[in-house]
């Protein structure tokens, strides 16, 4: 398969750091142990001046972090915006650091959509799914909405939320809190970032009773990866990586100070990625291996044989699991208003391959 002229999708990472501790990231546990810094503004130029008229559709300033946490983001997104204005300009943020000079500038910049990355509406689960202070993200997410209303900004405000054992009971809530206020809402499904999700924190954040979790995990065979081809994520320092599974930095294919991103682009290090995956062999690369492996979904038709089978067993009973309360609710979302979530639902044997979520929008920082 042949790779694009140039990258159409790229992620830059201005800085590494990220003020939340998320039960589902990585981040806590690689921010201590990898080097971490701030993009230098000589870099950043180099790197944004390289795309103009290059066919860039999606353009967003971060990589595995928050971009709020560079103090330059807002010049640096108005160097984007007046550099590449043919792309996508958006970013994934966890809101707690959308304070008001912020707000009024994202306001006036007028990117193309902006995600909030909400697992919740209660201190508690705000705390035990992100360590973050639930009624500061809240206020600061409707203020962002208020502030995009009152410049009559296009920007697409979304909060998106993972389903998570820790949330299950209010993710609904928060459907409706957000939809209320005019702001989109998507649901995803948990995976572990190709393994690097260690100590037991993924099993512990699924959402559901055991048996039915282990049904959910689906397993797909990465052996060929589109991301190879389209997808380019600078990091810091300069680093390039394969896509945003690569936590521990385990597949540096270059660096963006010591070459051009068109020679990196089409040079030996993804030439080589690029033949284990035109020859079915990328599972010779570990990450690449562990990317197909536990991906929670959320199948209708699972969903819907639970409720029957947990009906039948919880005859009398009035107070049904938290599993069964969760998968009628879902079952009947996803019947009624398909529209409304987005699972990213994949089925087994359906012919369909998941992408690696570096190339998705807003999917995942
Ligand atoms: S297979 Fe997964 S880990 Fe490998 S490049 Fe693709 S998205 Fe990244």
């Amino acid at each position: 398969m042949r790779p694009l002229d140039f990258p159409n999708n790229i992620q830059i990472q201005t800085t590494s750091f990220c003020n939340a501790s998320c039960g589902f990231c990585p981040y806590p546990e690689t921010s201590r142990s990898l080097p971490m810094g701030t993009m230098d503004e000589a870099l950043f130029r180099t790197i944004v001046d390289q795309l103009p008229g290059r066919g860039v559709v999606l353009l967003q300033p971060f990589l595995m972090n928050d971009p709020l946490m560079d103090k330059q983001i807002v010049p640096r997104l108005a160097y984007m915006k007046a550099r590449v204005p043919e792309a996508r300009l958006n970013i994934t943020t966890n809101g707690a650091l959308l304070r008001p000079a912020v707000v009024r500038e994202l306001a006036r910049l007028d990117l193309d959509s902006i995600h909030v990355s909400s697992n919740g509406l209660t201190p508690e689960t705000y705390r035990a799914t992100m360590g973050l202070d639930a009624d500061e993200v809240l206020a600061n997410v409707n203020h962002l909405a208020d502030a995009l209303r009152a410049a009559g900004s296009r920007t697409r405000l979304i909060v998106t939320a993972l389903l998570l054992k820790q949330n299950r009971d209010e993710i609904f809530l928060a459907r409706d809190y957000w939809r209320a206020r005019g702001v989109e809402f998507f649901l995803n499904p948990l995976n572990d970032r190709a393994g690097n999700l260690g100590g037991g924190r993924f099993d512990a954040m699924l959402p559901f009773d055991e048996d039915v979790n282990r049904r959910q995990l689906l397993h797909y065979d990465m052996s060929g990866c589109p991301n190879l081809y389209a997808f380019l994520g600078i990091l810091f320092n300069g680093d390039l990586v394969t896509c945003c599974m690569d936590w521990r930095r385990t597949l540096v294919l270059g660096n963006a100070r010591e070459q051009s991103l068109a020679d990196l682009w089409h040079g030996h290090a993804y030439a080589s990625m690029r033949e284990l995956s035109d020859t079915g062999r990328l599972g010779e690369r570990e990450l690449c291996r562990r990317c197909g492996e536990n991906r929670f979904s959320i199948d209708q038709a699972s969903l819907d044989d639970l409720v029957a089978r947990s009906g039948g067993a919880e005859e009398g009973c009035d107070a049904p699991s938290a599993s069964v309360r969760v998968a009628r609710h879902l079952s009947a979302v996803q019947a009624q208003e398909p529209e409304t979530f987005k699972l990213n639902l994949i089925r087994p044997g359906s012919g369909e391959r998941v992408s690696g979520s570096g190339a998705h929008e807003g999917a995942s920082r």
